[in-house]
């Protein structure tokens, strides 16, 4: 079983420079990386589609009559020894930390061209910015490199880190990865333990052991109990003094270093409220998965929620549309972070052993959960009155029974 930690590193300030140059020397080489693979791409594709659905890859390159190889992991991991001799600052860098690089290149290309395991592909790989390229990876970590609260990493030394919380007993060390965050450096060490099996727990359903949950925006979750959670609204918490800060930055009289100091204290804000968030989440998920063994989840499209609305044309005239409410709307999803509690609630239950089942969200809140008959409703009834049974409950703890229903597999709608 694989296990990440993070920690504060306090390195030196000539460790902290060190770490700068680095991750810049490497965000060159990676963007020099990526457009060589753009390149090929570019040449020597076309668009004709063959019969199977896939692109057909033409003899020879356009620019010359020559095929030009295709730059992959192998050749561009060759090309290394090269680029120490042309350009020698490059030997200050670890040579298996500048190996990470081209394969960082690799999966990001590859999840572009064919997508992941899951055959889902990613857009575009970008080129990095200095924002956005703010880690790098020690992929072969040994476990003699920890020294009581210091890490000795190789050609950077021995670096101190905030040791909150010990690595458990049996664990050993697989990767060791540096971060630079809006407040510092991080360190993130990932760690295996061999002896425990990842296999999916086997637990038989009951009606006692299980709990659905009902995930929404005016309340986090409904659980099947009639218990709810309400949101947390975070980023609403603090939209104030960031809309301060903006109009601060906004203010075009200041001087640039102003501006950079700005710019980071709304930096520090911002991964507050991230902060804020995620620990809510844990501890959400974690009281989840203390009460029973079997969660059961709709599956949802949590993408397709935050999805912009349709413009409205009609005779060449844009009609309203409703998508400046939607806005907001949008802006209270990404507050709430459904998706992320939804990742956090099956990593907390993979490390507890409890098991997440995902339900079909079709129809779940227009059946009565008792006498399961068609009672329509839209988004602004709130309320679950039904006309054959007479109940009245929740609409959201209708929708939790429910769901606790087809996951028992008790109903079909
Ligand atoms: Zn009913």
């Amino acid at each position: 079983m694989k296990q990440a930690f993070q920690y504060k590193l306090l390195p030196s300030t000539s460790q902290r420079q060190e770490i700068d140059r680095w991750l810049d020397m490497l965000r060159a080489q990676y963007n020099y990386l990526l457009g060589s693979r753009f390149n090929w791409w570019q040449y020597n594709r076309s668009d004709c589609i063959i019969p199977q659905g896939e692109f057909c890859q033409i003899a020879c390159s356009v620019g010359s009559q020559v095929l030009r190889d295709n730059p992959d992991w192998h050749s561009q991991s060759a090309s290394l020894p090269q680029l120490k001799k042309e350009r020698p600052w490059y030997k200050d860098v670890y040579s298996q930390v500048l190996q990470d690089c081209v394969k960082r290149v690799k999966l990001s290309f590859q999840r572009f061209i064919q997508g992941d395991n899951q055959g889902k592909r990613s857009g575009r790989p970008r080129f990095k910015s200095r924002n956005r390229y703010r880690t790098f990876t020690y992929p072969q970590a040994k476990d003699n490199w920890l020294i009581g609260n210091k890490i000795k990493l190789p050609k950077l030394g021995l670096i101190k880190y905030i040791s909150h919380r010990p690595i458990p007993e049996g664990f050993k060390l697989k990767t060791a990865s540096i971060t630079k965050k809006a407040d510092g450096y991080y360190l993130t060490l990932i760690v295996e333990d061999q002896s425990v099996p990842e296999l999916e727990p086997d637990i038989v359903l009951t009606e006692d052991n299980s709990i659905a949950i009902d995930l929404g925006l005016e309340k986090l979750y409904v659980d099947s109990l009639g218990h709810q959670v309400l949101p947390q609204k975070h980023l609403r918490k603090s939209e104030d003094k960031l809309a301060k800060l903006q109009q601060k930055l906004a203010d075009d009289t200041r001087s640039s270093k102003a501006k950079k100091l700005i710019r980071r204290v709304i930096a520090r804000l911002h991964q507050k409220i991230a902060r804020q968030r995620k620990q809510w989440h844990y501890e959400e998920a974690k009281k989840l998965c203390q009460k029973a063994a079997v969660i059961f989840i709709e599956d949802l499209k949590i993408a397709n929620l935050r999805r912009r609305n349709k413009p409205k044309k009609v005779e060449g005239q844009y009609l309203a549309n409703g998508q400046c409410r939607k806005a907001g709307l949008n802006k209270s999803f990404s507050d709430c972070a459904i998706a992320q509690f939804v990742k956090i609630l099956q990593h907390q239950a993979k490390k507890m052993g409890n098991k997440i089942l995902k339900v079909n969200p079709r129809n779940t809140s227009q059946y009565c959960p008792i006498c399961l008959n068609f009672v329509p409703k839209d988004l602004s009834m709130r309320q679950h009155n039904c006309p054959h049974c007479k109940v009245s409950i929740d609409r959201d703890y209708a929708s939790a029974l429910l769901i606790k229903k087809l996951g028992l597999g008790v109903v079909s709608v």
